[in-house]
């Protein structure tokens, strides 16, 4: 008897075990394409703090359902919204010298707290590239932000040397980033970096041009983006044709110089100026160099529509200068958290744009038939 009972407990035992170990495989593979992201009770473990109070249970049990392959949570349960604002914030210095550029720098302390702020009220980042192929890979009951740096100064990422070898400036803009992400699993290293590979030092690919391949890299591995800002931020609305396709096309052929089978595909205007001919922004070639950009940045403009919305134009995609003394960000968030329906509340499903029954027109059902997702309405 007691040889029976202990055997029927161990098959009971191992079979739990063995659960957990398929959720857990299933929990990975469903995670892949974010790139760099906490551990599955990393992120459990943040999700029993103070979120649970503002948005339910309910929230991430999404991202579990994700994972195994059942149906995400109830839209309602999280108020997904996927007709709702995105903020694609802008940022140029972080930190250095703030007599340099002052309307352009942000301290790397207001920077943290901005990441903060952030982080608490349920934003999470993601690339622009994730954005313009309509492919929002977020948690239940989050908001999407995207994160972009424009000019690749060397206040954004310089390397200095510590006992292991090269690492991110702590106190540079990607050293920042990947600090907040040690702290906070949950925030993966997402952000785009608008970058000018023939810039004069210190914005020629983050200054210390022996380490510019390592830096590309870097950036790429960690589940950043790296986007075209032109070769040395040439103003396309006064370039001929043929100048602004060879900036664009040997920018990407540069950066393709460091990271081989990387594509560009999101572009930056310096100065928010685009070409008269605006086919060019799309696609192009310069001397057996093509080039094709999926979307285009503008400086300013306020939060966006997201894709798949009747409006959203992926090769005008407004930004909010981010530097605090601008207030901009602050008057945004504000302004979400006294009319949480104007803003982007994601199902947890990147294949499907939940929407309220009465946004369901918002939606533009041939762009979601392009990028392969399903619009649910509740
Ligand atoms: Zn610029």
């Amino acid at each position: 008897m007691v040889g029976r009972v202990a055997i029927g407990w161990a098959f009971v035992v191992s079979s739990v075990l063995l659960f957990f170990v398929f959720l857990a495989v299933l929990f990975v593979g469903g995670s892949g394409s974010l790139g760099a992201q906490g551990t599955e009770s990393e992120e459990a473990a943040d999700s029993g703090g103070d979120r649970q109070e503002t948005q339910g249970p309910e929230a991430q049990g999404g991202e579990e359902g994700r994972g195994s392959g059942e149906e995400p949570s109830e839209p309602e349960a999280v108020g997904a919204d996927e007709s709702g604002m995105v903020m694609v914030l802008e940022y140029h210095r972080v930190g250095g010298d703030p007599g340099l550029a002052p309307d352009w720098t942000i301290s790397p302390e207001d920077f943290r707290a901005q990441l903060e702020l952030l982080h608490e009220n349920d934003y999470y980042p993601i690339n622009l590239r994730d954005l313009l192929d309509n492919r929002v890979d977020v948690p239940a009951g989050k908001t999407p932000v995207v994160l972009t740096f424009d000019d690749s100064s060397d206040t954004q990422f310089t390397m200095v040397q510590d006992g292991e070898g090269w690492v991110p400036d702590p106190d540079g803009a990607v050293g920042i980033l990947q600090q907040f992400h040690e702290e906070n699993p949950d925030w993966p290293m997402s952000a785009t970096f608008f970058v000018l590979p023939e810039a004069d030092p210190p914005n020629d690919l983050f200054g210390q041009p022996e380490l510019a391949g390592e830096k590309l890299e870097f950036l790429v591995e960690n589940g950043m983006e790296v986007g075209n800002h032109t070769l040395y931020h040439a103003n396309l609305a006064q370039s001929a044709p043929e100048e602004v396709q060879r900036q664009l096309a040997l920018a990407n052929a540069e950066i393709q110089s460091h990271l081989p089978d990387y594509e560009v595909v999101s572009l930056s205007p310096p100065f928010g100026e685009y070409p008269q001919d605006m086919s060019l922004i799309r696609s192009g070639s310069w001397e057996g160099e093509d080039y094709e950009m999926q979307g285009a940045v503008e400086v300013a403009g306020g939060a966006t529509v997201p894709p798949g919305h009747r409006q959203f134009d992926p090769y005008r995609i407004p930004r909010i200068q981010a530097e605090p003394h601008k207030g901009h960000l602050a008057e945004l968030l504000a302004h979400f958290e006294a009319n949480p329906e104007d803003r982007y509340v994601s199902d947890g499903d990147p294949e499907t744009v939940t929407v309220p029954e009465e946004n369901r027109d918002q939606i533009d059902g041939d762009a979601l038939r392009q990028s392969d997702t399903e619009l649910r309405a509740y």
